[in-house]
């Protein structure tokens, strides 16, 4: 689930959002819904917690006995 960063375009206010779907916060700090979503390059702190996602790098080697992406080729 992705936090974004949003900024009050009311009060300048900056705040962190947890998205869930296409909901949208209001501002916690006036309850303005004038908010705008930031570039964060933060934006994902997903990573490790449970399920890794499609990564190619990081999965390449899951496969110790040889050097298939996947165990499904082999019988390890
Ligand atoms: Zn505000």
């Amino acid at each position: 689930m992705p936090i974004y960063e949003y900024k009050c375009e009311s009060c300048s206010n900056i705040f962190e959002y947890l998205v869930f779907g296409s909901d949208k916060p209001d501002c916690p700090s006036c309850m303005s819904k004038k908010v705008s979503r930031l570039m964060s390059a933060c934006s994902y702190v997903s990573k490790g917690s449970g399920g890794e996602t499609t990564n190619p790098s990081a999965s390449s080697s899951s496969c110790g006995g040889c050097a298939a992406s996947s165990c499904a080729g082999c019988s390890h």
